[in-house]
């Protein structure tokens, strides 16, 4: 028991603490059971259940919020549900899909100011960024009819992807055995003895940070 943390703010738990679980994984101290017993009295209202929510995001980190607010959002939707017209539950879902979409670019911008802020605390200016492709891609992207590369279509994609500031760093050669083709990789029609070579360009850009 000692081990455990609050799943919401993220303390430890006190050995003697009155906690709660909030769904099967997450535990709760008990400052934070309290609160989301304030949260769960306040679904009577409307205003006072978004008000909350809004108390929520000011006290806690941004990237922390989503899984929260949807577990809220769940148990007062499951409330709401009975007196909700059909056109009010499909404007509810489009609100909540719209504010799922949010959350999560908010948490990919922390994400980002996460890694910046790192690799400026070990005196870096950026850093590489990679990229796969695979001349056997299921769409088949370079390959012809016949089965050869198309040497054009390639060449258009690598200055595209040069004019990006993509650089090519190696190519390899992947040799695909029967298994591997039995799945119609790249829509290759092949007899079951045969290989095919499935080759691998790998790139990489510089993205310089600004400070
Ligand atoms: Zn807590």
């Amino acid at each position: 028991m000692a081990k455990y943390f609050c799943g919401l703010c993220g303390n430890k738990l006190g050995l003697m603490e009155n906690y709660s679980w909030l769904d099967d994984d997450t535990i709760l101290c008990y400052e934070c059971t309290c609160f989301n017993k304030k949260v769960l009295v306040s679904m009577n209202a409307e205003d006072s259940f978004k008000a909350i929510l809004e108390e929520f995001k000011e006290r806690f980190p941004e990237h922390e919020h989503a899984r929260f607010i949807e577990h809220w959002h769940d148990i007062y939707d499951e409330k709401q549900n009975d007196s909700l017209s059909a056109e009010e539950k499909e404007q509810r879902r489009k609100q909540r899909e719209e504010e799922r979409k949010q959350q999560e670019e908010q948490r990919q911008q922390y994400e980002y100011n996460l890694k910046i802020e790192n690799l400026t605390k070990m005196g870096l200016d950026g850093y590489y960024e990679y990229k796969v492709i695979s001349l056997l891609d299921e769409s088949g992207f370079f390959k012809k009819k016949s089965g050869s590369v198309d040497t054009t279509a390639m060449t258009e994609t690598l200055n595209q992807l040069g004019i990006e500031g993509w650089h090519l760093v190696t190519a390899y050669s992947n040799e695909l055995g029967k298994n591997a083709m039995s799945g119609g990789v790249g829509g290759a029609m092949l007899g079951t003895n045969s290989t095919v070579d499935e080759n691998i360009l790998i790139f990489e850009r510089f993205v310089r940070i600004n400070r």
